[in-house]
Order: C-alpha cells, then structure tokens, then sequence
C-alpha cells in the first residue's frame, strides 16, 4: 500500500514524458480559450525537471517534490509555473523526509497540491481551473482509501474523475486566468490546465503499479527489438506479434527525425514499456545498435533484468515472442535464440 522513492521518481519520468507527448494537444486547447502555451510550458518545465535528476534523485520524497516545484517555478512562463510550482512545493513539505508515502500520506499531498493551486490562484472549484480535475481526484481517492482499496485502485478511480473533470469543464464559463476574458466564449472547451493535470494522475496511477520484483511469477519476459530502420522495427514487429499476439514486445528504429539509427531515448522507453520481473530480452540488428542498447541497460533502473541477445533480428524475435508468450523463463528463451543462429532454414 502506498507508494515508495522509486515509484514517486518513476512518476515524475512518466508526468515528464506525458507532457512532451502531449505537448501539442494541450497547446491547442489553451489556442482556444488562452495564449496557446500550456504545452509549451508543462513540456519545458518537465524537461528541466528531468535534467536536475541526477541532483535529486538520491533525497527523500520531500526533498524531490519540493525540486520539481522549484524547478517549474523558475523554468515555466505563464500562471501554470507558479501553480504547479507551489503545488509541489506545498506536496514536498508534506512529504518531507519521507522515503515512502502511505495512502495517508497520498492523501496528505493531495490536499498540500490543492490547498497550494488555491493560495496561489484564488480560485474555487467551478471555476474552469486545474481545481476541476485535481479536487475531484482527491475526494474520490480519500474515498476509495476509506473503503479500502488497494493504492493503485483508489488512483485509478481519482483518475477517472479527474478525466470527468475535464469534461466537466467543457460545460463552464472560466472566471479566473486568461480564459475568463473571453467570458461565455469560453464554454465549449476544456481547460488546459485541468487536462495536464489529468496527465499527471495518469503518471501517478501508473507508476503505482507493483514495483518490479514484487508481481506474481506468471510476468512474461520482454522483449524488445532495436533496428536502425523504423521500418524494420515495425515489419519485425507486426510478425512477431502475428505469430504471439499476446507477446510482450515493443520495437524501435530511426532517429527522433525518422532518419536512420538508433537513439537512446527511444530504446530506453521501449526497455520501460515491457519491462518484466521475468527480464527483458534485447535484439539488435546492427553492431551500432549494440552501443544504444548498452547504455540504455545501463541508465536503466534493472540493469540486471536486460539482456541484450546476439541472435538475427527476425528469427530471434519470433522465436523469444513465442517462447515468452507461452510463459517460458529467459534462460530458455536465450537458449533457443541462440540456436536459432544456427538452424538451418531448409
Ligand atoms: P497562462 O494562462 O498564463 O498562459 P498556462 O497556459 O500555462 O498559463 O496555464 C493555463 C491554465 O492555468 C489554465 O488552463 C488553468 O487551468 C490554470 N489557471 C489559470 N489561472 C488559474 C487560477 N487563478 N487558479 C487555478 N488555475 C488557474
Ligand atoms: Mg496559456
């Protein structure tokens, strides 16, 4: 129950990543009732966030919370730095030295965010705000803990609310920030900011998971497959998933602009994505997609789970989604990779 460092650092990477991928959405909602840069905004703040890791990533909780505020605070232009800054920093104080956080302790931050977003921006609930989606996340998590469920079922359901919350601002007339000069206009749209800040529910949610090491032994191993071509990723991909649909298998290729080559970034998420207590299986096309591969082994938080296997691309691949599919462990599963080098094919 609750959640520990490691699940509140894995939520801040995730809340990171969620907002460089939406980036665009929530710049659009905020072109329709706003200036056009929550996303602009939220990504570059959380990209800061990401680089002052290395500096926060051994503190407590406390101390890592109350980074993030600081950092959003100095690094966001608009009303959102000083609103999610001090919401963190409010949560961080709440959090203070705390190595894991107990639902109470949830609680406790949640309340710490809010009563922060408040202080600062004088708004109520129905105001069209990040109130409208983080107030009613907090009541249904006091009220899922209350009956006693699990951490991770209690923020799915604060999730969901936040996520009605969003919907629910659709349906008002903003009154505070920017939105509120275009009065009745304003109805029609959902916030910006109550949608980020559904995004980072999301993360929360997410990242409450059981913490690898800790699920049931039935985990499948992962499998992951690095080309230097997007395309070969996915056509290796889609076979792979063809013969074991149910494989958990993820693909990369290409640089962040499509050209070809592999890139760190990418071969870490995809690592991330079917990460296992069963271990993770890495297939490389070329030499060069070794080095990525290793470093991104490295920076990973299991090192020890992440194999990078010497097998052919495509064989290596369908032989590991059908052997791990089937729930096969991941020396087996290497085992026949490697032979599959060798099988003649007739
Ligand atoms: P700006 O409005 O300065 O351009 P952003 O676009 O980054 O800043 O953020 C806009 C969001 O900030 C809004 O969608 C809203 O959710 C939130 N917001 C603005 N003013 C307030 C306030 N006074 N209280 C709570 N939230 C606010
Ligand atoms: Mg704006």
């Amino acid at each position: 129950m609750g959640m520990d460092k490691q699940q509140i650092l894995d939520f801040v990477d995730k809340f990171a990543d969620k907002m460089a991928e939406h980036k665009q959405e929530l710049t659009e909602y905020d072109q329709h009732i706003g200036d056009g840069d929550h996303g602009i905004n939220m990504a570059r703040g959380m990209a800061a966030v990401e680089e002052k890791k290395p500096a926060f990533q051994d503190k407590d909780i406390g101390d890592i919370l109350k980074t993030v505020g600081m950092t959003l605070v100095s690094t966001v232009g608009g009303a959102s730095g000083p609103l999610y800054g001090t919401a963190f920093m409010k949560a961080g104080m709440a959090a203070k030295g705390k190595e894991e956080l107990t639902d109470d302790d949830l609680i406790a931050v949640f309340d710490a965010m809010i009563g922060g977003i408040q202080t600062r921006g004088k708004a109520q609930q129905g105001e069209k705000t990040m109130l409208d989606a983080i107030i009613p996340a907090a009541d249904a998590f006091k009220a899922a803990v209350a009956e006693g469920k699990d951490t991770q079922q209690a923020l799915e359901e604060a999730d969901k609310k936040a996520w009605e919350g969003v919907e629910y601002t659709k349906t008002i007339r903003a009154t505070k920030g920017r939105a509120s000069y275009l009065g009745e206009r304003s109805i029609g749209f959902q916030d910006p900011g109550a949608s980020s800040i559904s995004y980072m529910i999301d993360a929360l949610t997410e990242a409450s998971g059981k913490p690898v090491g800790e699920s049931e032994a039935t985990d499948t191993v992962g499998i992951v497959i690095v080309s230097h071509s997007p395309k070969i990723a996915e056509g290796v991909l889609d076979l792979a998933l063809e013969m074991a649909p149910n494989a958990r298998i993820a693909a990369t290729g290409g640089l962040s602009d499509g050209s070809i080559g592999t890139d760190l970034t990418a071969v870490r998420k995809a690592i991330d994505t079917v990460m296992s207590p069963a271990g993770v299986i890495v297939l490389i096309d070329l030499g060069s997609a070794y080095m990525s591969s290793e470093m991104a082994v490295e920076m990973s938080d299991h090192p020890e789970l992440i194999h990078i296997v010497d097998a052919p691309l495509l064989e290596g691949a369908l032989f590991a989604a059908v052997e791990s599919s089937v729930g096969n462990d991941i020396d087996r599963i290497m085992e026949v990779m490697r032979k599959s080098k060798i099988e003649p094919k007739f």
